[in-house]
């Protein structure tokens, strides 16, 4: 029977037997509609076996919008697309920190300072390096960069700054990237990874799903993940942008997002599996089945140009799962501020 099958992978990935890309396939096309509940329960002891019934959250800030030289074909603000993001912004130091508070506030554990563009010039790094330091000394989240590509030397000068964590998505598998991004390579993005674990800092790198990939590609961009050994695996859900060429996309159904997260967790089994980006448009009222199938951390707050929903709901929802939200420990710092 598909379910005893299912239940029978699920104990063989927590006896820590990865699945084989053979296995993986066999989930993805018999765990089909009748067999969802399966694979989510599944999901959920996997989950619960590596990461106990623990949730994190993390938010994000848009520190630099705009004007991007890159053409990555979802992204509301490369230049090479007419979409409502007009010209560049860049937050204040001051309003960067202030949104950290905000966030350790809110309940975050995580707080990633987002800019657009390819990668930061020197004098960004040492801009950017000299707020994380501030960030670090006021308040007790964990402070996380994502500035695009890095060169060695900057990965290891923002390591001396502080910088806890990087996010770099690679996005999609390599074969179905240059339908997305042509302005730089799948490449680029793996030596930036590897920069950033050689500097001792966390990696954060996940995926973007919903632009017109196959299942084939998902699953080769969990095994890419696999080998690549990141902390955290963000999974976002593609919010189709007027003035962007996947503007038509069809959107992913709810159902086939959350089939993602659980084949992603059967995949990376004691990896933090963070769904961001499309969880409210997507998931709608099932915004809580994320867990069941399998992601163990969520962002909470805005995303990068679309807003999401209140802090509050969110922190209730992990409350009403009788789940445990993870708070980040004070640093001692802090403590004797206090
Ligand atoms: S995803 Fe980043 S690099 Fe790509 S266009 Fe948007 S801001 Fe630029």
């Amino acid at each position: 029977m598909i379910a005893d099958r299912i239940s029978s992978l699920a104990d063989q990935v927590i006896a820590g037997i990865p699945l084989d890309r053979e296995q993986a396939e066999w989930l993805v096309s018999h765990a089909d509609d009748a067999c969802l509940l399966d694979l989510f329960r599944g999901a959920t002891r996997v989950r619960e076996h590596f990461l106990g019934r623990r949730v994190r959250c993390c938010s994000i800030v848009a520190s630099k919008v705009g004007r991007c030289s890159e053409d990555c074909a979802f992204c509301s603000q490369s230049a090479h697309h007419q979409t409502h993001v007009a010209g560049l912004t860049v937050l204040t130091s001051q309003q960067v920190i202030e949104a950290a508070r905000e966030a350790s506030a809110n309940g975050a554990d995580s707080f990633g300072i987002v800019n657009s563009g390819l990668g930061p010039t020197d004098a960004e790094v040492e801009q950017w390096g000299a707020v994380v330091e501030q960030i670090r000394r006021q308040t007790p989240v964990r402070v996380c960069a994502s500035l695009g590509v890095l060169s060695e030397a900057q990965a290891r000068r923002l390591a001396e700054f502080g910088v806890q964590r990087y996010n770099h998505n690679l996005q999609t598998s390599r074969r179905h990237f240059p339908r997305i991004i042509s302005t730089h390579s799948y490449d680029d993005r793996l030596a930036t990874l590897r920069h950033v674990q050689s500097a001792g800092i966390s990696v954060c790198s996940g995926a973007l799903f919903g632009m017109g990939e196959s299942w084939a590609d998902r699953l080769d961009l969990a095994f890419e993940l696999r080998d690549l050994n990141p902390d955290v695996v963000p999974l976002n859900f593609l919010i189709a942008i007027e003035g962007t060429p996947l503007a038509e996309t069809e959107p992913l159904q709810t159902m086939e997002c959350l089939k993602i997260v659980s084949l992603y967790r059967f995949l990376l089994p004691g990896k933090e599996i963070r769904i961001a980006g499309g969880r409210e448009t997507h998931l709608r009222d099932l915004q809580s089945w994320i867990f069941l199938a399998g992601a163990d951390s969520f962002l909470i707050g805005n995303y990068l140009t679309t807003c999401g929903r209140a802090a509050d709901a969110d922190r209730q929802m992990v409350r009403d799962l009788g789940l445990e939200l993870v708070e980040p420990p004070v640093p001692r710092r802090v403590a004797q501020q206090a």
